[in-house]
């Protein structure tokens, strides 16, 4: 069990970040639950603290400045300085490059790297000053090997991955570790979003047959968050059904 730390997840409304919300709150962490549903948010910090742990409900948009400062802010009020940041929220959208939008480009780089951008800022200062602190991002697989009618998503993913390897060797040695999961297809909303025809193909390729469960995440999570990794800094960790083997 970890004592109480003051952990923010977001995106923690559904699916993936419901399940690490879920998780950290039932190993110890007082979680801040981050959606851009307050109701989504408060029903996943209401299970939370009817199972004994301690969660708080925070509406806000990662890719928003004012937002994510008060995010931060919240998560600071309710249980101190935070020690954990899960950088998790994020969309989904298929087109062919060629068919691809600037607003649907631009709308992705914002929630999946801007927001875990301007997230880790809000919560880096204080965690070098502590000495101490965890961030995990929510990356994909397809940062690592894109995906047809996905250059907007994969391109973010592996924006997050870069930014973390950089961010990771800045402050290591000043005791704030920063990882990667990169999952492969789980079973949540967001991947229902995608094409039938793309989730059969997908389940086809995968040598063990069949899609995570966000709660297979979050055990990723959980571990890249406890003392148990001190010696993981600017991994890239794959649940991924053996897709992606590096
Ligand atoms: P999900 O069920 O759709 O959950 C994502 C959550 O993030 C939703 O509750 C969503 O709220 C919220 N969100 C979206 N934009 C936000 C913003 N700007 N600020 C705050 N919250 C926001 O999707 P998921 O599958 O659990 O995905 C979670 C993460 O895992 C994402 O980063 C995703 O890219 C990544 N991932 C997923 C898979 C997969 O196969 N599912 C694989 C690899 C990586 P709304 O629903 O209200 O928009």
């Amino acid at each position: 069990m970890m004592s109480g730390i003051s952990t923010i997840v977001t995106g923690a409304g559904s699916g993936i970040g419901r399940a690490i919300a879920e998780r950290l709150g039932a190993d110890g962490y007082r979680v801040l639950v981050n959606d851009l549903s307050l109701e989504r948010a408060e029903t996943v910090a209401a299970g939370i603290r009817s199972r004994g742990g301690a969660a708080v409900a925070f509406a806000g948009d990662v890719s928003s400045e004012a937002d994510s400062a008060s995010i931060h802010t919240a998560a600071v009020k309710a249980h101190g300085t935070v020690g954990l940041l899960v950088n998790n929220a994020g969309i989904a959208h298929q087109a062919l490059f060629e068919n691809l939008e600037v607003h649907d480009f631009d709308r992705m780089f914002a929630v999946h790297v801007r927001g875990t951008f301007l997230m880790t800022k809000a919560v880096l200062g204080p965690m070098l000053a502590a000495g101490k602190g965890s961030i995990v991002n929510i990356a994909s697989q397809l940062g690592q090997i894109g995906g047809i009618e996905l250059a907007h998503y994969s391109g973010a993913k592996a924006a997050i991955i870069g930014m973390t390897k950089s961010l990771a060797r800045e402050v290591s040695s000043r005791g704030v570790r920063v990882n990667v999961v990169a999952p492969g297809p789980i079973n949540t909303p967001l991947v229902m979003e995608l094409s039938r025809e793309w989730r059969e193909r997908k389940k086809s390729e995968l040598p063990l047959g069949r899609f995570g469960e966000p709660e297979e995440v979050a055990a990723t999570v959980a571990f890249l968050a406890s003392d148990e990794a001190s010696l993981f800094v600017g991994q890239t960790l794959g649940p991924n059904s053996g897709d992606v083997m590096l």
